[in-house]
């Protein structure tokens, strides 16, 4: 399978590529290609341009400023995979297999916000900040209102998704997961986090038309139970041919006990 024609540029520096967007409407940024490529060469998507961004270092790494861990859009999951970020890694370790580790970057997944991708889940536990720049300015968008529906999520037409702001004070997390057998994707993902205040943020992915918090779960256990079943509605969830509504809903429950087990 082959995809249709496009231009191609790459892009030198942030600024650049800005510019390049804003005097484009046309372009489409490609950073680790591994969602965008398939895409295209299933012709479900044709952008007639593409920003090749892979090389913009300013883009890459984790730093840790105080109590925030500061990471790079364009960081692998390979290199989310080693580090000391809070849940991310066991989360990166799930993605796909080691050439979509190697190639696929954090910002690119939740820029994307595949209603199947893991990371989604593991944003919205830790209260993860976006940092996207474009025409405008700079915008911080809380996890709350990152997810807006499938494959839509707050970065716009014309905007780069710079970094990510994590907190460092995590005390616990998990993430469990039931994935496809085949594209290794979530058929049901569950992340859960205790933070620094004794909140627990929960997430599920892979069961909706988006990632969504699973505050029936925040509710049980600040009531102090352990177990708790009719997490979600299946009515609000999506069935496949892999998976009924009712199933995922069952999973969804399975996985947060599991989870929230792990936490301790
Ligand atoms: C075989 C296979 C298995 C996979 N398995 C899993 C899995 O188990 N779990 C999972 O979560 N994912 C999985 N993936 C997807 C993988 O994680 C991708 O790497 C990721 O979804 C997209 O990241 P990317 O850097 O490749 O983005 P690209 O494909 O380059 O881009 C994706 C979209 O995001 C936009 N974009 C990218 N970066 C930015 C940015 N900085 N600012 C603004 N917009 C941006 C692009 O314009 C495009 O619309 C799999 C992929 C493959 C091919």
């Amino acid at each position: 399978m082959y995809p249709a024609s496009f231009d191609y540029q790459k892009a030198e520096s942030v600024d650049q590529a800005l510019a390049a967007l804003a005097a484009n409407p046309d372009l489409k940024i490609i950073a680790g290609g591994h969602s965008l490529l398939p895409a295209m060469k299933l012709r479900l998507a044709q952008p007639p341009a593409l920003l090749d961004i892979w090389s913009l270092e300013e883009l890459k790494g984790i730093r840790r400023e105080g109590d925030t861990f500061v990471v790079g859009a364009m960081t692998t999951h390979a290199d989310v995979l080693r580090s000391e970020l809070p849940l991310f890694p066991e989360v990166a370790s799930w993605v796909g297999d080691p050439m979509v580790r190697n190639r696929g970057t954090i910002g690119g997944s939740l820029a994307h916000a595949d209603p199947s991708a893991d990371y989604p889940a593991a944003a919205l536990a830790l209260g993860v900040e976006f940092v996207i720049r474009g025409p405008g300015g700079e915008r911080t968008v809380h996890a709350d209102d990152m997810f807006q529906g499938m494959f839509e999520s707050a970065v716009q037409p014309g905007e780069l998704l710079t970094h990510l702001s994590i907190p460092a004070t995590i005390q616990a997390s998990a993430y469990e997961k039931f994935r496809h057998p085949a594209s290794h994707y979530a058929v049901v993902g569950v992340a859960v986090a205790r933070h620094a205040s004794g909140e627990i943020r929960a997430a599920y992915t892979g069961a909706a038309e988006k990632a969504h918090r699973l505050t029936r779960l925040e509710d049980a256990v600040r009531a102090g139970q352990i177990a708790a079943t009719g997490l979600v509605d299946a009515s609000d969830l999506l069935g496949d041919r892999f998976a009924s509504a009712e199933y995922r809903a069952h999973l969804v429950d399975v996985l947060a006990a599991r989870a929230i087990e792990r936490l301790g």
